[in-house]
């Protein structure tokens, strides 16, 4: 193996080189032999090693970056699991295929973090459980509550399909080379799926819609959008014709979603 490349910017690699916030990234998996784990994007592999020593079951890694794949894919580890290694882009993945229980995990990069949490969580059959180190600006977005600044489509998203959980702050310093930004690690504990939006493609359109005119009121957003008589549905949801869209609940916008998409349909 030639030496280790410089850290590439394009794949957002900030590597982190403090050995106890690794170990309390991977505690927060609460990893069994039964477990099926996936990372993204182990890099050098702060916390891959750290995973494996718990000894799931199953263990896959997915790298874009083939050096970092190959060193994965050629270093032999004295004890099970064997390690199956993709070269791929996670944002390409097909979440659909992965069959079974899973628990995914990444210090993810910052670049492609929004989409590839978007993605997860909705396509994933099976995931048990996340954990995800992002920009400590986003993780306060997953968390946001309805009526606060950070509360937008993706805090919807996710809340619609996973309880997100604050686990803690990581500064610059435990990285090399150290992002400009704070980071955060964030829990996420599915929802039953009983819960999961039943329209998500009219759910996901409707939060495009709503949030690209978050200061403006909920009916005339609706009307512009070409919905039917947006003020008499709205009545009929118990939702205010006047409100704006940062003010509603992640179940409000699935009923709003439901009721638009079923008279669309
Ligand atoms: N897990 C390592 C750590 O904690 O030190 C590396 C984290 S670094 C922030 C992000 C990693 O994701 C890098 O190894 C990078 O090459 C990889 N990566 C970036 N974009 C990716 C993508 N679209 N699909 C898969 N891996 C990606």
């Amino acid at each position: 193996m030639t030496a280790a490349p410089r850290a590439k910017k394009s794949l957002g690699q900030h590597f982190l080189k403090d050995a106890k916030t690794s170990a309390r990234i991977v505690d927060l998996l609460r990893i069994t032999s039964e477990d099926r784990v996936l990372e993204i994007g182990p890099g050098p592999g702060a916390i891959t090693g750290i995973i494996h020593e718990r000894g799931p079951a199953r263990f896959r890694l997915i790298e874009k970056d083939g050096y970092w794949a190959a060193h994965h894919a050629e270093l032999e580890r004295p004890a099970p699991p064997a390690v199956e290694v993709l070269n791929d882009d996670a944002l390409a993945f097909p979440w659909e295929s992965l069959e079974g229980p899973w628990k995914i995990i990444s210090n993810l990069p910052y670049n492609v973090a929004s989409p590839l949490m978007w993605d997860i969580v909705s396509r994933t059959p099976e995931l048990t459980r996340a954990v995800f180190m992002i920009q400590k600006e986003v993780a306060e977005r997953l968390y946001a509550v309805p009526g606060t600044k950070d509360y937008g489509a993706l805090s919807v998203w996710i809340q619609s399909y996973v309880r997100v959980e604050w686990g803690f702050v990581v500064g610059p310093g435990a990285f090399n080379p150290p992002p400009k930004v704070d980071s955060a690690v964030v829990t996420f504990v599915p929802l039953p799926k009983d819960r999961h939006p039943k329209n998500p493609e009219a759910l996901s359109a409707m939060l495009k819609v709503c949030f690209q005119l978050r200061r403006k009121q909920l009916q005339s957003i609706l009307r512009r959008a070409g919905r039917a008589d947006p003020a008499a549905v709205l009545e009929g949801l118990g939702i205010a014709p006047e409100a704006r869209p940062e003010t509603l609940s992640p179940a409000q916008f699935q009923q709003l979603a439901e009721a638009f998409g079923r008279s669309e349909s």
